[in-house]
């Protein structure tokens, strides 16, 4: 990964944010109504910006980035938590991401399974995966897991979907973007990693935890990537 430009994805404002206040930009690029900056963090050269939210938005971004000479890319954000030992801000860091909204199972293929292509469950880069560890280990203690990351274009807020993804999908948690990454990094043989920290439990209460939560898991999660670009 060394001397790569570093790539960096949030799917909103808060998260994104953070980073226009610490990258110093050098140049702006706009296309398909995406604006992506490129500039310095920690004296490593990165590509940064907002994809929007969803799965759509997210490909769009990441193929944008990859055009632009992202050499790996990781996504910061807020998840939903599916793992019953997750709390609320803790992290997770993805071993790998499905989209769980995939489903032709009435054609016999498995849910979450990409119709005649190879690969469905994308793995993330091991060795981001294992610097994330690290660095997760280090900033938050006791409190980052590696585990798989569903995605889909659906903001989930019951007990019976999170029992679903859980069981029948094995997810740790859900968002709505880092499966379309993944898919768009694994046609390109780019490395990503998704970096997501917990603003709810995807339950009855997921949309006022979300509205509560999202600043203080957007923070944890800026700060967990700021010091993975400079373990890079
Ligand atoms: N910005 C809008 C909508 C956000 S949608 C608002 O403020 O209302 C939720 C975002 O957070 C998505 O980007 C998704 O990736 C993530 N997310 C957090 N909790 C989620 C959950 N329970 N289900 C799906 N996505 C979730």
């Amino acid at each position: 990964m060394k001397n790569r430009k570093m790539g960096i994805i949030g799917a909103m404002s808060e998260e994104v944010e953070l980073l226009h206040r610490h990258v110093e930009v050098t140049q702006k690029h706009e296309k398909a109504g995406l604006t992506l900056y490129e500039g310095t963090l920690h004296g490593r050269d990165v590509v940064y910006g907002k994809s929007g939210v969803g799965k759509v938005n997210a490909a769009v971004c990441t193929q944008f980035m990859i055009d632009l000479g992202a050499g790996g890319i990781c996504f910061t954000g807020v998840a939903g938590a599916l793992d019953p030992e997750l709390e609320i801000g803790d992290l997770v860091i993805s071993s790998s991401c499905v989209q769980h909204d995939m489903d032709a199972s009435p054609l016999g293929f498995a849910r979450g399974e990409v119709p005649f292509q190879e690969v469905s469950d994308y793995a993330a880069d091991g060795t981001l995966v294992e610097l994330a560890r690290q660095t997760g280990e280090r900033l938050f203690p006791g409190r980052c897991l590696v585990g798989k990351v569903l995605s889909g274009d659906q903001f989930i807020a019951s007990r019976e979907s999170v029992q679903m993804l859980r069981e029948e999908m094995g997810g740790a948690c859900v968002e709505m973007e880092g499966a379309a990454l993944a898919q768009v990094c694994w046609m390109n043989g780019t490395p990503f990693v998704v970096i997501r920290s917990m603003s709810d439990k995807a339950d009855g209460s997921a949309q006022v935890n979300f509205e509560t939560f999202t600043q203080e898991a957007a923070d944890r999660s800026y700060r967990f990537v700021s010091a993975l670009v400079e373990a890079l």
